[in-house]
């Protein structure tokens, strides 16, 4: 309101002008409540487009994996399997420690030895 204040000030007001600025003073305060109603709408707005993107990528990454013997496993570019073991919970990559292949972020140990690997990704190769 304060802008809008200053750019009146110094004109000379007769009465038909001051009900006229009365009149632009309500129409401005309503356009500032619309402005204020719309950016809450669009922060709403980037906030579901944010979650829905995030989802997506969740899903699209889900869809990448098969899930064989309680593992994920991967096909590279050719369509062939990785030789990796990847965790059914985070995803990620697993290493190899103690005869079975262990998440870095949550610890989960699969249900198969490593020594079983080349095995387990021939089987997942002949099954496709
Ligand atoms: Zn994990």
């Amino acid at each position: 309101m304060s802008n809008f204040m200053e750019i009146l000030s110094g004109i000379p007001i007769n009465s038909v002008l001051r009900e006229r600025i009365e009149l632009l003073k309500e129409i401005y305060v309503l356009k500032e409540k619309e402005i204020d109603e719309l950016r809450k709408k669009l922060t709403q707005s980037e906030k579901e487009r944010e979650h829905l993107l995030k989802q997506l990528t969740e899903q699209s990454e889900t869809k990448q994996f098969v899930e064989y013997l309680g593992a994920y496993f991967k096909k590279n570019h050719k369509g062939e399997f990785e030789q990796v073991v990847y965790c059914p919970k985070c995803k990620l990559s697993t290493f190899d420690a103690i005869n079975a292949f262990n998440c870095p972020e949550c610890h989960w140990r699969s249900p198969f030895e490593s020594y079983e690997l080349p095995k387990i990704i021939k089987e997942l190769n002949d099954s496709q």
